[in-house]
């Protein structure tokens, strides 16, 4: 029987410092859904896993479930699929990062202040939940495993290489978003093997502006780790397996083309081959549907697909929440992402 379900419902799930859920839509907050706090334990998963297929019946049914009401994230998918595996799983148990980006969230106030925040923070730990998923047989072969929060290369080592090797051997293909602040040989050994993807954020070309987001000064540090995990990548040349560039423009700090020049030649120098760009989510929220605030933005982003769509050695693509909006802004001259998803 063929019916319309929620993909990310279906298909993802995601584990935040205090939370288990399919998704990061704010209808789940407002209407207290899945779980209210979750520290980790095995009952709390079992939990989820009854409110998930509950809510998947209820699709089926052609009902919408509560956490449909108010949601803007819906993905439809159509499925004739009654094993609800998962081809996307989110890590982000772990809230620790030395940096402190001004676009990220426990970074809003001053640096003390979310170095308190996340210090106060409890982890759990997530390798029995990751078992008990697997013993489920939930997990889809090919399934995205994207490690993302918090600084992935300042987990503790034998955390991370537990993950590391989860991911391999359940044939996930690995997503790492770091900060670069740490050269990790766990993560260099998993850019030799084949569906390793190491994206760094850097959003800056030049020390200053680099400092004024991350308010730490590692920009040498950074791009010396960027060489170097590319170094691996060249060499043992895995399929699917590379680093990608992040800038996400922040209008009013990078929005510069003296910024974006100054970003594609370290990027160049470094022998980066994928650029991704995005646009600070916080904006977005307040902007998306405002035409006349979006000139600034429209020229960089104009600028960077004017400089690099064409190059032979870097391709660029946006990243994937927004990706759709994004488009619009180049659509009568660019259609096709070079890197995907
Ligand atoms: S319907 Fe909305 S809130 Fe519910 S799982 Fe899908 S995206 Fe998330």
């Amino acid at each position: 029987m063929k019916y319309n379900c929620c993909e990310f419902l279906l298909h993802q799930i995601a584990f935040y410092n205090d939370k288990v859920r399919p998704c990061c839509s704010f209808s789940i907050e407002k209407n207290n859904l899945f779980s209210d706090i979750y520290e980790g334990d095995l009952g709390g998963i079992e939990k989820y896993l009854l409110i998930r297929k509950k809510y998947i019946e209820m699709f089926k049914n052609g009902e919408k479930p509560p956490c449909y009401n108010g949601c803007t994230l819906y993905s439809n998918i159509t499925s004739d699929n009654d094993s609800f595996k998962l081809n996307n799983l989110i890590i982000s148990h772990r809230t620790y990062c030395s940096f402190s980006c001004i676009y990220c969230e426990p970074s809003t106030g001053d640096d003390k202040k979310r170095k308190e925040i996340i210090n106060a923070k409890k982890i759990y730990d997530i390798k029995p939940i990751l078992l008990e998923l697997r013993n489920c047989n939930l997990i889809e072969k090919g399934c995205r495993f994207l490690i993302c929060g918090g600084e992935c290369s300042e987990y503790p080592k034998i955390e991370l290489a537990w993950l590391l090797y989860y991911s391999i051997s359940n044939d996930c293909s690995l997503l790492l978003l770091s900060s670069g602040v740490n050269y990790s040989n766990e993560i260099a050994s998993i850019l030799k093997i084949n569906n390793s993807v190491l994206k760094i954020s850097v959003d800056a070309g030049t020390k200053d502006v680099f400092y004024k987001i991350k308010r730490v000064d590692a920009y040498d540090k950074v791009w010396r780790n960027i060489e170097r995990y590319i170094s691996v990548t060249q060499k043992y040349k895995g399929t699917n397996s590379r680093v990608e560039l992040k800038y996400i423009i922040i209008p009013g700090i990078n929005d510069t083309i003296t910024e974006v020049d100054a970003f594609i030649k370290k990027c160049k120098q470094a022998e980066c081959k994928y650029v991704r760009i995005d646009v600070e989510h916080a904006w977005i929220a307040q902007n998306k549907y405002k035409k006349d605030t979006q000139e600034s933005v429209s020229k960089i982003i104009n600028y960077f697909f004017d400089k690099l769509y064409n190059d032979n050695e870097i391709k660029i693509d946006f990243e994937g929440v927004e990706k759709d909006w994004l488009w619009d802004f180049v659509k009568n001259k660019y259609q096709i992402g070079q890197i995907g998803d």
